[in-house]
């Protein structure tokens, strides 16, 4: 019957959990975490059960330690994916087909209605709902949602009121990264590579060429007075474009992105790209330069042509190079423009001849040339003829000059590539007009999120830099779409709110959200929510009494605590909604921490549904056990580590699991008197408690583990080995058993169930009292005696083992008590290197010479190598290592079934003896 098995304890714990972590307004102080959304599209993988684990085991430790916890989860369906989805499903794409019924294993007669989106995302919100349940996650599920409910979106409605009239929402022209198969912008949700790619601002400068420009596109407009030359690339055909109806020449992928940057653009005709080598174009600010061939110049950056300062630019100087070591172009010299210390006259010569590059192709280029860039932007400052600024001023007032004077034109491009949308297609950079947009540009705006950042918790700390950055260059967001699912936007309803928008304070709405249902959507009048959110009474609220449960409960969880989510929503969710927060709600019920999670690997390979490289956490689930799933998940890294799946690991977490329900089962019972040993077991407990409360309390669930699971194995282990023969424990073993469960019912609660009703506990584990250290309980004596001990164990089998003689007896040899007086001036320094001079001191300590400087080294060497609870409290409480030894001699003789001696290393003749030392007695197998 007590056989271990997870399928069973899994069936009995969910029978008692249906409605137990329901959790309402109490006397108990709150607990409330959040995990960002899902967005119910696929079938979930391990990667996401640790998402949703990890707030699982913090929730359980905090619900035991007597909080009102609240864990609650809803779906958002916003957006656009899962209607592309339903349309390649109709279309019987192949790989779609593929992934949802091979990988996701959705039955057929169900794929069939995934033609209609919303029966997607309602089949797999009740797939994630399933799961999430076998895995124990101790959610509120009255409080479940989805963004498309008509009372959330009244709920958006109001808050986007809120932020309209904050004056954060603006309509206007902005360049945005667009797809013109779907003729929609495109969020990061959208995109299948790029998602790190910024839309960058580069400065036309407009070469004469005949009656036509050749522009190029650059960063660095004040170098124009350096330009020796222009690319083109020979091997491409260019064309020539009326831009507003002004000839231009530039490449057809250049044409195709201006049309898109509000640019009227006819193609007139083709021009060979060879045609263009030789040509001699002219700018007013550097005269004619000649137009020569590079392979390198790629026809879809920029116009096509670029302008080549090899004074400053290493490629252009390599270009140039290559060239006349071929013996063309001999009358070219670079022409330096800027001056940057700690640079040659020409800086790009200085570091590619630096740094022995031969070749363009070398790797270090990009990284020479973000030298060279970033020195002469901080440091650099023009040459007194071409007006003496420093770099950064110059380089604006050129682009302003050339803009008013020379015709010169903006055009935006990625800083990176490819950009690719879901659909296929190379993302392109538009500029929309009557775009919508939320103005996180606005500084005012970026100041109240910097200041409420600073008062946050953020887990791990090396995130808030990230925060930090995030919010200084975030950028205004195009905040709707014409496509998709979600709630419409107010001012212009063809417009729906996209999904990054509509999820910034959805937290508010989970302490609302199973009253919220009650009510009719017509009732949800902005004034409704003001009421519940903000207090503010009107006239003629309708259902006071509902809205004011709701306000109660409002006011009761919110600010949420923590919120946990992966590390690649800095960069828009987890900042986003700070946003949105300090637009809405007051001071005191904004935010107060995040937690940032890595990533998950899959034998080694980033997890990834649209690659397959995934293992569902369901068949985790049914092929290990759910207490096997999120044991490993806690254990193999902390939540901020990036982990890695490995099945072969996952079968030994298992085993672990088993070992441990097999041990309460043996040992709760026992009813021997307690011995020393019992003192010594419990008072070790004591510190397990204290640091499996730290490492939780500061969610390094992988350190509380250690504690609590490796940590209580390991002194049982010693414990059975030191227990006097004939005795198989204490009655103690039986308190010990009920703390172990309860230190680790978070982690594995279904065994913890079992366990716990085996112990006869009271109720449910989940709600047991989290375990309490004891101070009076702790025996620092028994703890030191017992630590020597197992040292010198260790170092009589290792001795045993180097040797390999069968030994006829052993010998320990304890250390003198200069030694001590040694190793205790050591221990309590603060500086260990003036420890010979203070040893030295001593006049008795003088007269050994050697020997004393010895000691000191050796012990010097050994407190290094001890824990510093060992070494702390050594310099406190010393151990009577006679008697320590003395009274263990019989389990020393027992362990290894030989006679044991026990000396003084003073008044032994063994040349081994002199190496005794506090705390590692000399040993001596003869
Ligand atoms: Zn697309």
């Amino acid at each position: 019957m007590n056989k271990f098995d997870l399928e069973r304890f899994e069936e009995e714990a969910q029978e008692q959990w249906t409605h137990a972590f329901e959790s309402n307004p109490s006397e108990l102080e709150k607990f409330f975490l959040t995990v960002a959304y899902p967005y119910p599209s696929g079938a979930m993988h391990v990667g996401h059960g640790r998402t949703y684990i990890v707030p699982d085991v913090i929730a359980r430790f905090w619900r035991m330690r007597g909080r009102q916890v609240l864990y609650p989860m809803a779906f958002h369906v916003t957006g656009a994916p899962v209607i592309g989805i339903s349309k390649r499903i109709a279309k019987k794409d192949p790989k779609t087909i593929h992934l949802y019924r091979d990988l996701y294993k959705v039955p057929q007669n169900v794929l069939d209605e995934f033609t209609d989106p919303l029966t997607i995302v309602r089949h797999f919100a009740g797939e994630y709902q399933r799961v999430m349940t076998a895995c124990g996650i101790s959610i509120d599920w009255r409080r479940r949602f989805t963004t498309v409910d008509p009372t959330y979106s009244k709920f958006i409605e109001w808050q986007w009121k809120h932020l309209y009239e904050a004056g954060h929402v603006i309509k206007g022209a902005h360049p945005v990264r667009y797809c013109t198969v779907d003729d929609n912008p495109v969020g990061d949700h959208d995109l299948l590579e790029g998602d790190k790619a910024e839309v960058i601002k580069f400065t036309l400068v407009m070469f004469r060429y005949g009656d036509a420009f050749i522009p190029t596109a650059t960063l660095r407009p004040e170098t124009i007075h350096g330009v020796t030359n222009l690319w083109a690339n020979p091997g491409i055909i260019y064309v020539r474009v009326l831009v507003d109806g002004i000839p231009w020449i530039i490449s057809r992928e250049a044409a195709e992105k201006l049309a898109l940057q509000d640019h009227t653009v006819e193609i007139e005709n083709e021009i060979a790209g060879r045609d263009l080598i030789d040509a001699v174009v002219s700018h007013p600010l550097c005269g004619k330069v000649p137009v020569l061939p590079a392979d390198f110049v790629d026809p879809d950056v920029g116009s096509g042509l670029v302008m080549s300062v090899p004074a400053h630019a290493p490629f252009d100087y390599i270009a140039l190079r290559d060239l006349q070591h071929a013996g063309r172009y001999p009358g070219i010299k670079p022409i330096p423009l800027i001056k940057v210390e700690g640079y040659g006259e020409i800086p790009a010569q200085d570091i590619v001849e630096k740094n022995s590059i031969t070749s363009q192709m070398d790797s270090r280029m990009d990284a020479l040339t973000q030298e060279i860039y970033s020195a002469e932007f901080s440091k650099g400052k023009l040459f007194e003829r071409y007006g003496g600024k420093p770099v950064r001023i110059a380089r604006d007032e050129v682009a302003a000059l050339m803009i008013e004077k020379f015709d010169s034109e903006i055009m935006y491009e990625f800083d990176t590539r490819p950009v690719v949308c879901r659909c296929g297609n190379k993302v392109k950079i538009k500029i929309l007009h009557d775009q919508w947009f939320l103005k996180y540009s606005d500084p005012a705006w970026k100041q109240q999120v910097s200041d409420h950042l600073g008062d946050m918790a953020l887990v791990p700390p090396e995130v808030r830099q990230e925060f930090d950055r995030t919010v200084d260059w975030l950028k205004d967001w195009a905040c709707t779409r014409r496509v998709g699912l979600g709630t419409r936007f107010p001012w212009d309803t063809t417009q729906l709110i996209e999904p990054l928008s509509d999820s910034t304070i959805y937290m508010a709405y989970y302490t609302i959200a199973h009253r919220i249902k009650e009510i009719e959507p017509g009732l949800l009048t902005p004034e409704v929510f003001d009421y519940i959110f903000l207090g503010k009474e009107s006239p003629d609220l309708p259902v006071k009494k509902k809205l004011e449960a709701m306000r109660k409960e409002f006011l009761f969880w919110y600010p949420y605590n923590f919120r946990f989510s992966a590390k690649d929503l800095i960069s828009n969710h987890l900042t986003f909604q700070l946003f949105h927060h300090v637009t809405i709600f007051p001071r005191d019920k904004l935010p107060l921490g995040m937690v940032v999670f890595g990533m998950g690997l899959l034998n080694g390979a980033k997890m990834s549904s649209s690659k397959g490289n995934v293992f569902l956490l369901e068949d985790a689930v049914s092929e290990f056990g759910a207490d096997t799933v999120r044991m490993f998940l806690m254990g193999s890294a902390e939540p901020w580590q990036d982990f890695d799946w490995r099945n072969d690991l996952v079968i030994s977490t298992k085993k672990q699991i088993e070992r441990f329900y097999n041990t309460v089962l043996e040992i709760k019972d026992a009813h021997g008197e307690p011995h020393d040993i019992d003192r010594w077991l419990i008072s070790r407990l004591q510190s397990h408690i204290e640091r499996t409360t730290a490492a939780l309390t500061n969610f390094q669930t992988r350190q509380a583990l250690q504690e609590a699971y490796f940590g209580i194995e390991t002194d049982l282990k010693w414990y059975r080995r030191r227990l006097p023969e004939g005795c198989d424990g204490s009655r103690e073993l039986h308190t010990l058993c009920s703390t172990w469960v309860r230190l680790l019912a978070p982690f594995i609660p279904f065994t913890g169930e079992h366990l716990w009703k085996q112990l006869a506990g009271e109720g449910l584990v989940s709600f047991a009292p989290w375990p309490v250290a004891e101070k009076n309980l702790v025996n620092t004596r028994i703890e030191l005696a017992e630590e020597l001990l197992s040292r010198t164990v260790e170092d009589i089998e290792s001795i045993k083992k180097l040797i390999q003689i069968t030994p006829k007896s052993i010998t320990i040899s304890l250390a003198p008590e200069w030694k001590h007086e040694i190793f205790l001036i050591i221990a309590k320094a603060d500086d260990r290197n003036m420890v010979v001079k203070e040893v030295m001191k001593n006049d008795a300590m003088r007269r050994r010479g050697k020997e004393a400087t010895d000691a000191v080294k050796q012990c010097t060497t050994l407190i290094h190598r001890l824990p510093p609870h060992v070494v702390g409290p050594l310099t406190q409480e010393r151990v009577n290592e006679k008697e320590v030894f003395e009274a263990a001699k019989g389990f020393l003789e027992k362990e290894f079934g030989v006679p044991v001696h026990i000396t003084e290393a003073e008044s032994s003749e063994h040349a081994k003896a002199a190496t005794a030392l506090p705390f590692k007695p000399a040993i001596i197998i003869a």
